[in-house]
C-alpha cells in the first residue's frame, strides 16, 4: 500500500490560496479520485451500497440481508436487472462516467467515498465549476509509532521540491539514497525512486531515516523530519486514509467554519 493519496497527488488539483487543505476537482477529476479510491481499497461493501441510490437513482432496489443474493437491482427497460456486491463497484463507475450526476450530487458521492468535507463550486478563478475536498491533516495527532515508515510503498513519493530542499542544504547523504529515473522530455513515470541504497541498489522495507525515540522505547522518530519528503508531510491525508492504511494516530476535533451558500473556500 502507497503512502501517496491520490487525491493530493492528481497531477491537475489546486488548492485554495492561503489554505493548503482544500483541493479542487474539476468533475471528470473527481470521478477520477472515486475510481482510484475503488481501485485502491477495493470492495467496500456498505459504502457501495450506499451511493447506489445517488448514483443509480431511485429506482434501484438494495437486496435485504435475508434474500438469496447480495446486490443492487437497477430498472432498466422496464425490469430489474441485477449487480451483485462483487460487480458493484467497476459497475457505478461505468455509471459516473457515462451518466455523471449534477455538481451537488457528486459533492454528496465523494463526501461518502472520501470520508470528508465536500462542497460544489467554482475553482479560484470562477470559471470552472467541480468540488473542492477538504484534506483533514491539520487536526491529526501522530502516535509515533513508525508503522507507515515500515510497511507503506514510499518509492515513487519523491518530488522536485524535496530534490531542490535537499541540495539546497546540501544534504548530499539524503540525495545518496535517491535514484534518478527516465531522465528525459519524453519521459513518464516518477523521476525519482527513494529510498535506494547506495551500496546495495535495493530499496530497504524499512525507512532509513526512521530510528527509536531516545526517551520512548515503543516509539520512534524520522530522523529528517523538518525536511522529510512530501509523501510523508501529507500523511495521513484523511481519516480514511489513516484507517485504510494501518495508520493508529487520531484526528482531533476541528472547529473550521463550514461553507457558505457561493462555496467559495475563501469566503
Ligand atoms: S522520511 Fe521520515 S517520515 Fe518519511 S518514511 Fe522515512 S522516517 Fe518515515
Ligand atoms: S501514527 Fe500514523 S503517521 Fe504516525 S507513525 Fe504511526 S502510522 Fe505513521
Amino acid at each position: 500500500m502507497t503512502r501517496k493519496h491520490f487525491l493530493k497527488h492528481h497531477p491537475e488539483q489546486t488548492s485554495a490560496a492561503g489554505d493548503p487543505h482544500w483541493i479542487f476537482l474539476t468533475p471528470a477529476q473527481a470521478v477520477d479520485a472515486v475510481a482510484l479510491d475503488f481501485q485502491t481499497y477495493g470492495p467496500q461493501p456498505d459504502l457501495f451500497r450506499g451511493l447506489a441510490p445517488l448514483i443509480l437513482g431511485t429506482q434501484c432496489r438494495i437486496a435485504s440481508p435475508d434474500e438469496t443474493w447480495s446486490g443492487v437491482s437497477v430498472f432498466r427497460k422496464n425490469t430489474f436487472d441485477r449487480v451483485e456486491n462483487h460487480q458493484l463497484g467497476f459497475y457505478l463507475i461505468h455509471v459516473l462516467e457515462t451518466d455523471p450526476p449534477n455538481l451537488n450530487t457528486l459533492a454528496d458521492i465523494c463526501r461518502q467515498v472520501f470520508q470528508t468535507r465536500t462542497v460544489a463550486g467554482y475553482d479560484r478563478a470562477g470559471t470552472i465549476s467541480g468540488i473542492w475536498i477538504r484534506s483533514q491533516m491539520d487536526s491529526f495527532i501522530c502516535c509515533q509509532c513508525g508503522q507507515c515508515c515500515r510497511t507503506l510503498d514510499y518509492e515513487t513519493g519523491c518530488e522536485e521540491s524535496d530534490i531542490r530542499r535537499w541540495r539546497n542544504r546540501g544534504r548530499t547523504d539524503i540525495l545518496a539514497w535517491v535514484q534518478q529515473r527516465n531522465a528525459g522530455p519524453s519521459a513518464s513515470g516518477p523521476a525519482y525512486r527513494i529510498w535506494v541504497d547506495p551500496d546495495t541498489g535495493e530499496i530497504p522495507q524499512t525507512c532509513p531515516w526512521l530510528a527509536p525515540c531516545p526517551d520512548h522505547a515503543d516509539r520512534f522518530m524520522c530522523t529528517i523530519h523538518e525536511i522529510k519528503p512530501e509523501v510523508c508531510r501529507e500523511y495521513p491525508y484523511t481519516t480514511k486514509h489513516a484507517v485504510m492504511t494501518g495508520c493508529s494516530g487520531r484526528f482531533a476535533a476541528r472547529t473550521n467554519h463550514l461553507f457558505t451558500k457561493n462555496h467559495d473556500p475563501e469566503e
